[in-house]
């Protein structure tokens, strides 16, 4: 497809894990094939692009939770419910490229509408949309969250045949609305949707055909319900209560203990309206931000991005500099948005990274991310599977 040997050089390099440099990274085929620090020439016949002493190469970044389907609009049910599958299917060809040209080359879609994040993947080319790990329509409740997506199933036979449907139609992950959400008339983020026992039988088929799990919670009990049922991602983690927000320090516990990861939602551009029920409970989700983070569980960033205006798809680098104003190292939130999110996702060691045999999905900032997160808006340039896409 395009086997040219390219030579990309900068003064600084963020591996995914560890800051280094100067290198320079060889792509070919849309893989790194090395990436080299000793300060050697680039190989004869390999073009060079050279980014210069205050150049900044990274990974793509990755966002482990967007709905590309919504259009960020001020009614964006509206929008992915009643228009026609075409008109959502433009709708998310453009989140792809905003998303793209933010530096995210790695969206995990989780809630779409007839499986037209898999349609997108399926007919658009690699270089002209991130990487998109699909769940499909999230597995909910009859008149549940977000119901309206298509994805109503409730006892052990549906429930199964849902999870089978997903592995079916070439979904990575499934997504199961654990407890109610903000988005959807007669549902309540206070109120848990499945019992334990439908939670561990849907993680079991998942697994079992080799699909990840991610669950969407606001309420206590459902995070108790789907650490307990094994589940890869935990969504949201917000603790919601009837006025307020209140952790259980020992789930967090068994989170760490655990490895789960959490998706904390994080990205909204500043000074834009967020919903009543996050609005009313800001502060409180500000602390309970800092106190994930600073116990060590496995946060990774998922924008929501799409759900309402003040998250549109290009919002994710405003998510890390929350990250970074909720108590994590600049370094931190770099491994976070990469290494960490790949895994999260399912994608490790393919994306996140830049070594050798990983996907050339990169990303080239202006300026020092370790000296100032607001950098990851300085960007110079972003490479898809190869190609030079910004
Ligand atoms: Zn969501």
């Amino acid at each position: 497809m395009h086997s040219g040997l390219h030579a990309l050089r900068a003064g600084h390099v963020f591996d995914g894990g560890e800051v280094r440099g100067p290198g320079l990274v060889l792509v070919q085929d849309g893989v790194i094939r090395d990436v080299d620090f000793t300060g050697a020439a680039p190989p004869q016949h390999a073009t060079v692009e050279d980014f210069g002493p205050d150049g900044w190469l990274l990974p793509g970044l990755v966002d482990a939770h967007v709905h590309l389907c919504w259009d960020a609009g001020p009614d964006a049910v509206a929008h992915v419910t009643s228009q026609a599958s075409g008109t959502v299917l433009e709708t998310a060809r453009a989140a792809a490229t905003s998303a793209l040209h933010a530096g995210v080359t790695t969206v995990r879609d989780l809630g779409d509408r007839d499986y037209l994040a898999v349609t997108l993947r399926e007919t658009v080319p690699e270089t002209e949309r991130p990487e998109i790990v699909a769940s499909g329509p999230p597995i909910t409740t009859r008149g549940g969250h977000c119901h309206f997506l298509g994805g109503e199933a409730e006892g052990a036979e549906a429930l199964r045949a849902a999870v089978r449907e997903r592995a079916e139609r070439g979904c990575d992950v499934v997504k199961v609305m654990a407890s109610g959400g903000n988005m959807t008339p007669g549902s309540s983020p206070l109120h848990q949707q499945y019992g334990l026992a439908d939670l561990r039988l849907i993680v079991e088929e998942a697994h079992r055909l080799r699909l990840t799990t991610a669950a969407h919670v606001h309420a206590a009990q459902a995070v108790e319900d789907v650490i307990r049922a094994g589940f890869d991602t935990v969504e949201h983690f917000t603790f919601f209560s009837a006025d307020g927000v209140s952790l259980r320090e020992e789930l967090l516990d068994e989170v760490v203990r655990r490895g789960v990861f959490v998706s904390l939602t994080v990205g909204t551009l500043p000074g834009s309206p967020v919903p009543p029920a996050v609005a009313a409970r800001e502060s409180a989700l500000w602390d309970l931000a800092a106190k994930v983070i600073a116990s060590g569980a496995r946060v990774v960033p998922g924008t929501d991005a799409g759900i309402v205006p003040a998250k549109p798809h290009s919002v994710y680098p405003h998510a890390l500099a929350e990250l970074a104003r909720a108590g994590m190292s600049n370094v931190q939130v770099l491994r976070s948005a990469t290494a960490e999110a790949a895994e999260a996702v399912g994608r490790g060691g393919d994306k996140g990274v830049l070594r050798p045999g990983a996907h050339a999905d990169l990303l080239v900032l202006g300026s020092s991310p370790v000296d100032d997160i607001a950098a990851v808006m300085d960007v110079r340039a972003v490479y898809r599977a190869g190609h030079r896409v910004r």
